[in-house]
């Protein structure tokens, strides 16, 4: 069988495009055709752009004509997690509270994207304000797993993981709070990249935890996501806490990586991640991720135990944090600013339309997460909950900093468990939360962490992650590459199952 346009990497489609074996127009419409025939089953997008889409695909097609020097991934079209602000274009955050609202402005990653020349096809499914494992908490419904449509695509970015892992886009923008852009890549068979807090801006992403947000790449290679990340990171004055240095060059890392080459890498093994039956992970996903580690170490890495001695206290913490951070996020959601108003009728209060408006406008768990983030920031409260969950997450920082100071890298599974059917961890918000088990210490400490597909466990993928030291991204793109070389494509292997209708 030829390969259709669907199924090659962006970085090949960016040359064919380049080199003029294809117009962005071709390839555009290639991705949205593929929409229009298995979207309707996975449901990936809140919102497609066709006419959009195409619009910017001819002006690339045009300035490619013209001669003028593009970026390395001008021309080919990218998702975009519906949490990021977009000109013109509905932007949801898969909430009843902004179902209407068309913003004013592009955030600045957006921004480059656009001036990069990416077609945006549209926009992705998530778990509301971006909060949740799986997207069934979606106020539009929840995105399917490509490879099981029974079972869930992770979240809170699954519509993204789920849009590149059934090939409707080549590339897709995703935010990582504690594991959105990771655990849907883990258990989609994607990449998925963290970067290093504060290297990604934030600035036109709609807030849910300022001190973890982070934008970062959803692709099907570890070089297509480093070329993504490349086109988006970047200092910006717009975002206070976006770091005033360069980013390092993380695609010629993945192409090193790709070499197959990992002498003289040093990778740490967390003691505590395999500890505590309760919370461990699924003997297949164990199994798989053991099998990448082998690999890595045929591939000339030493791997090393070391110990993080506060990781038990990291879920807590997050959801201590995270919460309150949120609560205090989405006090914006008045009735007065954005979106939604309701009772607003004349024979309401202020106060009362407001309440109301809140009422109608948040889903349960958004409701669950301002409600314990009031709490843990109340007065009387705030000392015992929210000053000494920033504490612990000092000494989580000093235990990575502490590891780091040994080894080049961290593996572990992404995720403990593959992709779970729907419905089976809704009703205990607890069981919801263990998806972010390992992700989450990176996004305390702020350093670089990325989930590269290793193998499969009952047919599903399976995700291992890399995560880095602060502002050493290369090196989770330089490992995750090497392992991505000892892999089968799994995405081509085993096709996902969405069929064209
Ligand atoms: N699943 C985690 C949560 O519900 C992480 C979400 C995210 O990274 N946006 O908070």
């Amino acid at each position: 069988m030829t390969e259709r346009i669907i199924d090659k990497t962006a970085a090949a489609l960016a040359e064919d495009i380049r080199e003029g074996r294809l117009t962005s127009v071709e390839v555009t419409r290639a991705f949205l055709d593929r929409i229009a025939a298995v979207d309707g089953e996975i449901k990936a997008f809140t919102t497609v752009d066709a006419e959009g889409a195409l619009a910017q695909a001819a002006e690339v097609d045009a300035k490619l004509k013209a001669g003028e020097e593009l970026s390395p991934l001008a021309g080919v079209p990218i998702a975009v997690k519906d949490l990021f602000v977009t000109k013109g274009l509905r932007t949801t955050a898969s909430s009843k509270m902004l179902e209407e609202w068309i913003p004013p402005y592009d955030g600045t990653i957006v921004e480059r994207v656009r001036a990069a020349g990416l077609p945006i096809l549209g926009k992705t499914n998530l778990d509301e304000f971006a909060m949740g494992s799986s997207t069934e908490y979606s106020a539009f419904g929840a995105t399917k797993n490509p490879w099981d449509t029974d079972r869930i695509p992770g979240g809170s970015g699954g519509g993204s993981s789920a849009a590149v892992a059934a090939k409707m886009a080549p590339l897709a923008l995703g935010t990582d709070t504690g594991g959105s852009i990771r655990q849907p890549g883990a258990v989609t068979g994607t990449f998925g990249g963290k970067p290093t807090y504060g290297s990604n801006s934030r600035y036109g992403v709609i807030a849910f935890s300022s001190s973890l947000d982070t934008p970062g790449p959803v692709t099907r290679t570890v070089l297509d996501g480093a070329l993504l990340n490349e086109v988006i990171s970047g200092h910006d004055p717009k975002d206070s806490t976006s770091i005033p240095q360069d980013v390092r060059p993380v695609a010629d890392a993945a192409r090193e990586g790709s070499g197959g080459d990992l002498s003289g890498v040093t990778l740490g093994v967390v003691k505590e991640f395999a500890e505590g039956s309760a919370q461990g992970a699924e003997p297949g996903v164990i199994e798989a991720y053991q099998a990448g580690v082998e690999q890595l170490v045929k591939l000339g890495a030493t791997v090393k135990e070391i110990s993080a001695p506060h990781f038990a206290y990291a879920l807590p913490t997050y959801y201590l944090i995270a919460p309150s951070e949120a609560s205090s996020n989405l006090a914006r959601y008045d009735s007065v600013r954005y979106g939604l108003r309701v009772g607003d009728d004349g024979d309401n209060s202020l106060e009362q339309v407001m309440s109301k408006t809140r009422e109608a406008g948040f889903g349960p768990e958004v409701k669950r997460r301002i409600i314990l983030g009031t709490y843990a920031l109340s007065a009387g409260y705030i000392d015992q909950f929210y000053g000494q969950a920033q504490k612990v997450r000092t000494l989580i920082k000093r235990d990575f900093e502490a590891a780091f100071a040994e080894v080049d890298a961290l593996v572990s599974p992404t995720t403990p468990f593959i992709a779970f059917p729907f419905g089976s961890r809704t009703a205990d918000p607890y069981q919801m939360y263990l998806s972010d088990l390992y992700t989450i210490p990176s996004n305390l400490y702020g350093g670089p962490a990325v989930s590269v597909p290793a193998g499969l466990s009952e047919g599903m993928p399976v995700g291992l992650q890399v995560m880095g030291p602060v502002m050493r991204d290369e090196v989770c793109y330089r490992v995750a590459a090497a392992l991505e070389s000892t892999q089968s494509p799994i995405l081509a292997e085993t096709a996902p199952e969405a069929e064209e209708a």
